[in-house]
């Protein structure tokens, strides 16, 4: 057999592995700009063309294929799975097709096979197997990461017994049930909540919605990080509930904590919990009334009684510790991202450094710094060159201990690397 060379020039097409991209049967005729009927493909769903830009991007793995590199409008309602081909007719692979987002395709299949319960009972499957393998014995982890984890528009993140859900797209949104009971079927889960209340969904023509899918609404609900049991609202709180993503880094943190504390943006204090097993003393700041109450609850109910919350705005806080001449020894730094699209991202810049540059001045020689930055669009060099500038600025000689991201159930993919959005540097001021 032929080994199948990837690249634009030497294409697995024609030369490919038998059984793939077999000739069609007949070449589609090149679709009209107008039309009010969609292309049939020959296993019966929509069939949607791509120029050849759309077809480049394919060949590199993108997962998403724009608008503006379709073959024409493919008169559809959007939601739909489609067969995606070139313009001669080759087949590419399957997609949810979206009808208002300028990303038009998101691959779910490279293979000519259904899109049916059992394939997205497999995909289910196949990605929490993978979250057993990397984290062993854990119960709490994200359990589809959208593209990352061929299910695109999708989010399950599962908090021990209960499950949190987002759909992010039509593809998803249509196949609510589907999924749900999917869900039901591989976690037997006690409740399964739906947080799709995020702005992201009006880019699909969505509603925000939250609900329960699944059982009965439960309170908070707890879930354990390293040696800290933490409880939050899936329902009411942010995000699905919680920030996943941080998990491994809120169990890091603990590690380097030591003397006085403090943890900036708290929310439920996945740091700050960890910060108060090994420091004396910890200061959270959180803006939020509610979150702020259920860090009070939870450093309660771990009987951490080192926990100080305040309620404030953690810029003037920064700015007001700084002032009065306060020292730390450990400071984490967990904001919540300051520019969603790329407009932002120099204004976004100025805040990171701002809180940075005060954390830097506030640290004893020899403390630790543990930032963050949620922000898709800086990506890390940009975060380190900003760091590097903060410190300057405060006439501090600073340390690079460790550059982390996400946790592994969080994967980023190689050809979409943009989905890497979570940084957390470790840093140590001499
Ligand atoms: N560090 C948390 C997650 C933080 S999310 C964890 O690891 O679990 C960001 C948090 O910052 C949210 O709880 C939000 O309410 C809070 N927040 C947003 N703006 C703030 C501000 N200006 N000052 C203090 N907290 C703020």
């Amino acid at each position: 057999m032929p080994k199948p060379t990837p690249g634009p020039r030497h294409d697995r097409r024609p030369g490919g592995p038998p059984g793939r991209n077999k000739r069609p049967p007949q070449r589609p005729e090149k679709p009209a700009q107008d039309r009010t009927t969609p292309d049939i493909g020959q296993d019966g769903l929509p069939q949607v063309s791509l120029v050849r830009r759309g077809v480049e991007r394919w060949q590199a793995g993108h997962p998403w294929i724009y608008r503006a590199d379709l073959n024409g409008d493919p008169a559809l309602q959007g939601g739909e799975v489609v067969r995606v081909v070139d313009a001669r007719g080759w087949f590419l692979g399957k997609a949810f097709y979206s009808k208002h987002s300028k990303i038009s395709l998101r691959w779910l299949s490279y293979e000519d096979v259904p899109v049916d319960t059992d394939f997205f009972r497999q995909r289910l499957a196949q990605a929490d197997a993978m979250r057993r393998r990397a984290l062993p014995g854990e119960n709490t982890y994200r359990v589809i990461h959208g593209e990352a984890d061929l299910i695109p528009g999708l989010v399950v993140d599962r908090y021990g017994d209960y499950l949190s859900v987002q759909f992010l797209i039509a593809g998803t949104e249509q196949r609510k049930q589907l999924l749900t009971d999917l869900l039901v079927e591989l976690f037997k889960p006690r409740a399964i909540v739906n947080r799709s209340d995020v702005g992201v969904r009006a880019l699909e023509g969505l509603p925000q919605e939250k609900g329960v899918l699944y059982g009965t609404q439960p309170g908070p609900v707890p879930y354990d990080e390293g040696l800290v049991r933490v409880r939050a609202d899936l329902l009411e709180g942010q995000k699905t509930g919680s920030f996943l993503d941080q998990r491994e880094n809120h169990v890091m943190a603990s590690q380097y904590a030591f003397g006085e504390a403090l943890d900036c943006f708290s929310y439920v204090g996945g740091f700050a919990l960890q910060l108060a097993t090994r420091a004396e003393k910890v200061t959270a700041v959180e803006i939020s009334e509610q979150a702020a109450a259920q860090l009070r609850e939870n450093a309660a109910a771990n009987k951490l009684p080192n926990v100080d919350v305040v309620v404030a705005n953690a810029f003037d806080f920064l700015r007001d510790a700084v002032d009065e001449g306060r020292r730390f020894d450990t400071i984490v730094l967990d904001p919540p991202s300051f520019a969603k699209n790329k407009d932002a991202i120099e204004g976004a810049l100025r805040g990171y450094k701002e809180i940075n540059l005060r954390a830097m001045q506030l640290l004893r020689p020899g403390g630790y710094l543990i930032s963050a930055s949620c922000t898709y669009h800086i990506d890390e060099q940009g975060f380190e060159d900003m760091l590097a500038s903060a410190a300057a600025d405060a006439k501090r000689r600073v340390q690079i201990i460790e550059k982390r991201g996400a946790g592994k159930d969080h994967p980023v993919l190689l050809s979409l690397r943009e989905t890497r959005y979570l940084k957390c540097f470790v840093l140590r001021v001499l």
